[in-house]
């Protein structure tokens, strides 16, 4: 099957400044090469699929998902109560109506009952529909620690290096720890680390060992230099809480300096608040009382782009399943890295392909649109480096050589 996507400007990921009249030739599942409509001739051999006023680019990558949650407001007492058949049953539709949103790459988080594996295989095999998936397995944490609930506890380096095999052996391809305590985990303290720097730099020895990467979750400021310190591949949400409950922030320049001179990426997770705000669902001043992100978000907001100035590569994780943050939100990330944060259009649509493909360590097959790359394509409505948001408005997807959606219709 040969496919010929042609729209009014191409984002190839790659290059800062888009191909005008910019065309993109699929064969099967592969790229076969980008060029433009002037060079195409008259009669090309293949289907066309042409959006006047589009701009293609490549398909998203969704780095942080946890596919079993509900993304309702009830999502915590789901996932701890619900059987596994249901938790399936989410997951089958999670991946499903994240494909459909654009996200053509997305990365599992943490889930339990080894359900990720199973949703895994069934999308290779194409018996369900959903994006290219890589998967961590179950997160590993301490006891009574940051999604404990979802099975793997270690609180031993020993313990925590059996754990990391374990997932290794279920067919992980990254490793997530949970570096401090998460505000999903009722009891655990999102301030303090659960784990020293000496434990975290044996998983990384022993994932790297073992040819997979860590992701580690941090908020308090504790947890991050840990995760610093121990050479943590891809740091989630970063979020430098003090270890003072009465102050918000405790940040360290001189270690975003060391994240960026270790080449450490870094998921800030930063549209979380902007899902409830643009979907008219206001905070309780209960929960901006307990959450110094919702109470001073211009200065989380400020610490990220001091992180950026500063060199560290930022990577696209919305924590998708968590209350309100549903499977279809991704261009919410890119949206608040230029409206909140203060980066251009260009980069945000960088980090949300290029820049997570080199993090995931699948930047050969995908991320970018160019020649023997997996066709991972999409075309979106309008010009999004004039505005952003029209990374909501994704017209046609072709996932891996899959026609997914076409002029806004979805075909699966
Ligand atoms: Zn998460």
């Amino acid at each position: 099957m040969r496919r010929i996507l042609i729209a009014d400007q191409l984002i190839d990921g790659l290059s800062h400044t888009p191909i005008k009249n910019g065309v993109v030739i699929i064969q099967d599942q592969t790229i076969d090469a980008i060029t433009t409509k002037d060079q195409l001739g008259n009669d090309p051999e293949g289907e066309i699929i042409e959006v006047p006023g589009g701009t293609i680019m490549p398909g998203f990558i969704e780095m942080h998902t946890h596919m079993h949650c509900s993304a309702e407001p009830e999502a915590y007492e789901q996932v701890t109560s619900e059987t596994h058949e249901e938790l399936l049953m989410r997951s089958v539709e999670a991946v499903r109506s994240t494909l459909i949103s654009g996200v053509t790459t997305m990365r599992d988080l943490g889930s339990k009952n080894e359900i990720a594996f199973a949703v895994k295989k069934a999308v290779s095999e194409k018996k369900i529909h959903g994006p290219r998936l890589l998967v961590t397995g179950t997160p590993i944490t301490t006891t009574a620690g940051h999604c404990n609930f979802f099975g793997t506890e270690a609180d031993t380096a020993d313990n925590v290096i059996s754990a990391l095999r374990n997932q290794v052996k279920l067919g992980a391809d990254y490793i997530k720890i949970m570096s401090t305590g998460g505000v999903f985990t009722p009891r655990s303290n999102v301030r303090v680390a659960q784990y020293n720097s000496d434990t975290l730099r044996l998983a990384v020895k022993d994932a790297e060992r073992l040819g997979v990467r860590v992701a580690a979750h941090c908020h308090g400021t504790e947890g991050v230099l840990n995760c610093a310190d121990a050479g943590i591949h891809n740091l989630v949400h970063s979020t430098w809480l003090s270890a003072d409950p009465a102050e918000s922030w405790d940040y360290r320049p001189e270690v975003a300096d060391i994240i960026a001179e270790k080449g450490l990426w870094v998921d800030p997770t930063i549209a979380i608040a902007t899902i409830r705000t643009e979907k008219g669902i206001p905070f309780s001043d209960q929960e901006i009382a307990a959450s110094a992100v919702l109470s001073d978000m211009e200065g989380r907001f400020a610490i990220l782009k001091d992180m950026w100035d500063r060199g560290v590569k930022f990577v696209t994780g919305l924590d998708t399943g968590m209350s309100y943050v549903g499977f279809g939100d991704f261009a919410y990330t890119p949206q608040t890295m230029v409206e909140g944060m203060g980066i251009s259009e260009m980069e945000a649509i960088i980090c949300s392909t290029l820049t997570s493909a080199q993090c995931l360590g699948i930047d050969s097959e995908t991320g970018t649109l160019e020649a023997n790359k997996s066709a991972d394509v999409v075309i979106l409505n309008g010009d999004p480096l004039s505005n952003i948001r029209r990374l909501h408005d994704v017209d046609t997807i072709i996932s891996q050589g899959d026609l997914i959606k076409q002029t806004g219709k979805v075909l699966i």
